[in-house]
């Protein structure tokens, strides 16, 4: 038996399903996870020695790699300096105003420890802000495991959401209204039924937890007209884009696009810890005096801010703001997308994939869907066929179709041509 079975076996016992987190289960796609015993520079090793081209990079913060020197220095730095205080560091300062300098849609920003932490404070500032209940999610977007994100969509616009986990009570899941992605149809008509009870709209700008589907320009713009004329907040959930497909995120990469554009809150994690729990939330000053200790919107941790966390992502952000830092990453994602698309062709097979920056997203479809319906029409037997070729070939992508993937600054160009031949042969 390998190491791996014997410890995914060993698990089972103390842990739920032998993870801490779901997706790490290989529920989706089958077979024994992957139990990892280190990280180096683009690759990963499991328990059975067997070397690995990390395209999860713990799911999207690892953009250096692993064990980035700079990054090792600082957190070492720090961690000697004691793991946590429950007080005031000034590298908490340092690093919010590394945020702020990057994101000009925020004046001030909260750290805090998870992603799901991030999103379900900015829920609860919006509505503190607003004095309203209702908010907007979107069918495909994550947003953390929160009660009220965990909502699918309703019968129908005039009903509310439904929860998708056991243990969320239908009352919680009463003030969520979930639309179709990139639907404008769709959101007009919300917005004319309750617009005016309306906190809030969260959106993922480019989908990551639907594989890889951005907000079309269109409802992108359509979605900050209605919010501003309706007095609801657009909320970003850049947990998984922010600092990933762009220096200035997702909304520097729209702000482009749509001059003046901007979100009210947005949310960052992932990335801006570098590897280790930490995430924020912000807005402008006059939202976030909202929040306590200045307002009534309660929110706190014991964690928030923690010395040795703000040391990793300090030290990730320096790096990623270094001259030609994305040009470089997001030429290397499109070598792979574009690389992926030519094998797929070669072997006749549907195939379609997009990227921004260090994030990409495969399809053994046709055409880019918009939608988490689309997407899921994804035949899951040849995905997971095509999974476990590239894992036996040395090439660790996502588990599930669902899923986005990324690239980091220590991918080389002989790691993207060895992706590309394990897919040749595995697509064979
Ligand atoms: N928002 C988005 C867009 C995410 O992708 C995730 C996690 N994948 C979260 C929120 C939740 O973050 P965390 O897992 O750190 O709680």
């Amino acid at each position: 038996m390998s190491q791996n079975q014997t410890l995914f076996e060993r698990a089972q016992r103390v842990i739920p399903g032998g993870v801490n987190s779901p997706v790490r289960a290989f529920r989706a796609v089958g077979g024994t996870p992957r139990f990892i015993t280190r990280g180096s520079g683009a690759y990963i090793f499991d328990a059975d020695a067997k070397r690995y081209i990390d395209y999860i990079g713990s799911w999207g913060p690892m953009i250096l790699g692993h064990g980035h020197p700079g990054v090792l220095e600082a957190v070492q730095k720090a961690a000697l300096e004691g793991f946590s205080f429950g007080a005031p560091t000034e590298r908490e300062i340092e690093l919010a105003e590394e945020i702020l300098k990057l994101v000009p849609s925020m004046e001030q920003v909260r750290l805090v420890s998870s992603g799901t932490e991030a999103t379900m404070s900015a829920i609860r500032l919006a509505r503190g802000a607003t004095g309203r209940s209702k908010f907007i999610k979107f069918e495909g977007c994550y947003h953390g495991h929160t009660d009220s994100l965990l909502v699918k969509a309703g019968s129908g616009l005039a009903t509310f959401g439904n929860p998708t986990s056991a243990g969320v009570p239908a009352e919680v899941a009463q003030h969520t209204v979930v639309l179709e992605y990139n639907n404008v149809a769709q959101l007009e008509e919300a917005f004319s039924l309750y617009g005016h009870e309306l906190a809030c709209v969260i959106i993922e700008p480019i989908a990551g937890n639907m594989n890889f589907v951005r907000a079309a320009l269109p409802f992108v713009k359509r979605l900050r007209e209605l919010c501003t004329q309706y007095g609801a907040l657009l909320v970003f959930d850049e947990v998984m884009t922010g600092f990933r497909v762009g220096l200035h995120s997702a909304q520097g990469h729209y702000a482009q696009l749509l001059p003046g554009f901007k979100p009210d809150i947005s949310t960052f994690g992932k990335v801006i810890g570098g590897g280790m729990p930490l995430a924020a939330f912000g807005a402008s000053r006059e939202i976030m005096k909202h929040l306590a200790p200045l307002g009534g919107v309660y929110q706190a941790g014991t964690l928030s801010g923690n010395p040795v966390a703000t040391a990793c992502g300090l030290a990730t952000l320096r790096e990623i703001q270094k001259p030609g830092f994305f040009d470089s990453l997001g030429a290397k994602t499109r070598q792979l997308v574009e690389g992926l698309k030519t094998v797929a062709a070669e072997n006749g097979v549907p195939f379609s994939a997009d990227c921004q920056g260090g994030m990409f997203g495969f399809f053994l479809l046709p055409e880019l869907p918009q939608n988490y319906k689309t997407v899921m029409t994804t035949d899951c037997t040849r995905f997971n066929a095509f999974f476990h070729g590239m894992l036996d070939r040395g090439v660790y992508l996502a588990p599930a179709l669902y899923e986005a993937g990324f690239v980091s600054a220590a991918h080389t160009d002989d790691d993207i041509a060895a992706t590309l031949d394990a897919a040749r042969r595995a697509l064979r």
